[in-house]
């Protein structure tokens, strides 16, 4: 592993993009505030910049998977113009009894199975010792646990069907859940080094 690089792995809904629910195009695609900011720190700092998401909405047929790509080369390209590079993007199309025949599977990838982190550090050469991982769900946190020494569960402005009231109980228990999660033992890196977290929206229910 000499010479493998640490790694932010994003996951993309809630955490890049506010969660609209399954979204896919740019009428829908609202930027968590900050991203931006905390890719291009990762990029300096050396880090590989991973988005892992699980795109059920591909199993579901809400959209092809040719538009996901698409939707993810927009989002690569809106981040590039802000000086913040994607280094990859790791998705899981699969659901177990979906629509889409071809989807309906019983994956690996699908968080909170490991699988597009463990593919993400064998073909790109990561150190997961050396690497965090950011979500807004306790499913990011476990499919990152053991693999990574930080995991995040961070709560955005992802409340898209949730009154105010509803979204902070989910946010205290997601949080709740990350730090049951997360492994104490810090990153290696100087504080100073470290990327800076996107900042939190003042308030829930965007739409
Ligand atoms: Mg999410
Ligand atoms: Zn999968």
């Amino acid at each position: 592993m000499s010479g493998a690089r640490p790694a932010l792995f994003l996951d993309r809904d809630g955490i890049i993009n506010v969660d609209h629910g399954y979204v896919a195009t740019r009428e829908r695609l609202d930027y968590v505030p900050g991203i931006a900011d905390l890719v291009a720190a990762a990029n300096r700092a050396g880090w590989a910049v991973v988005i892992v998401t699980n795109q059920s909405g591909v199993a579901r047929g809400y959209f092809p998977e040719s538009q996901m790509h698409a939707f993810h080369d927009m989002i690569r390209a809106d981040l590039a113009s802000q000086g913040a590079r994607i280094d990859a993007v790791y998705h899981c199309p699969h659901l177990p009894g979906a629509a889409v025949a071809q989807f309906d599977v019983d994956c690996d990838c699908r968080k909170p199975r490991p699988g597009m982190l463990l593919r993400a550090i064998r073909e790109m050469d990561l150190d997961p010792a050396r690497s965090a991982m950011i979500g807004d769900k306790p499913s990011d946190v476990e499919a990152a646990r053991a693999r990574v020494s930080q995991a995040i569960c961070f709560r955005a402005a992802t409340c898209w069907s949730s009154p105010p009231r509803a979204c902070r109980r989910f946010r205290s228990r997601g949080c709740r859940a990350a730090s049951r999660h997360s492994r104490p033992r810090p990153l290696r890196e100087s504080a100073s080094s470290a990327p800076a977290r996107p900042r939190r929206r003042a308030r829930c229910g965007l739409r």
